[in-house]
């Protein structure tokens, strides 16, 4: 028998896990693939002191000419390296996406935004969404009382997302706390409860509090082409 984790590493093959912030260089924003990296030692803040230094010193960063499409097709590439997800299931997402009520980009960030991963990750559960998934695949997570231990699985309005307190004292998930707090990253769509290790969504979070910084308006038109 297949377990849980060795399914989702065959459904999702196609996810990038090699060294994170060479990503980040290649599509030119911080994509968070590892842990705290890249508030500490991405490749992106390297080249922006370079780029500093070399504009002061009169010179000018060469730069390939991007075309529209090749636009567009990083931004997609953007949101999906950052969710972790393979083409496929990321597509599939979308699709959804336009064919509920309301703007299809706005749509789609909602969904990526209340996956079961990511939240567990904007708890502050863990340092990063592919830590998030580790936790949520191993059986750590529950949703309303039942585990659940699926990272995409969605979440609805009122769902209360806990942690196994046999969670409570490791190494990780402390420093994911930490982080939480000292980032001030919880949003206020969700509700924490620190002492209960369980947080509630409590509505849609609006455009604002997303935290996928990407032009969502060039996925849409990459996908309607
Ligand atoms: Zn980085």
């Amino acid at each position: 028998m297949q377990t849980a984790q060795s399914q989702e590493s065959i459904r999702f093959m196609s996810r990038y896990t090699g060294p994170s912030c060479k990503k980040c260089r290649k599509l030119d924003c911080k994509l968070f693939l590892k842990g705290t990296k890249c508030y500490t030692n991405c490749v992106i803040d390297k080249l922006a002191a370079v780029k500093v230094r070399g504009a002061k010193a009169g010179g000018k960063m060469r730069r390939a000419k991007v075309s529209e499409y090749g636009i567009r097709l990083q931004e997609k590439q953007k949101a999906r390296l950052q969710s972790g997800m393979s083409e496929i299931p990321f597509r599939n997402m979308f699709d959804a996406a336009a064919k509920a009520e309301g703007q299809t980009g706005e749509n789609f960030l909602r969904k990526l935004e209340t996956r079961l991963d990511n939240v567990v990750r904007r708890l502050g559960f863990a340092v990063s969404l592919k830590a998030a998934r580790q936790i949520v695949l191993h059986g750590y997570v529950t949703v309303n009382g039942k585990a659940v231990n699926v990272p995409s699985y969605q979440l609805r309005i009122g769902d209360k997302v806990s942690l196994d307190k046999a969670l409570a004292e490791n190494v990780q998930v402390k420093q994911g706390l930490t982080e939480a707090e000292k980032r001030n990253q919880r949003p206020s769509f969700l509700e924490y409860d620190a002492e209960k290790m369980t947080g509630k969504l409590l509505r849609w979070p609006d455009r604002a509090e997303m935290s996928y910084p990407v032009n969502e308006q060039l996925i849409v038109e990459y996908y309607s082409k």
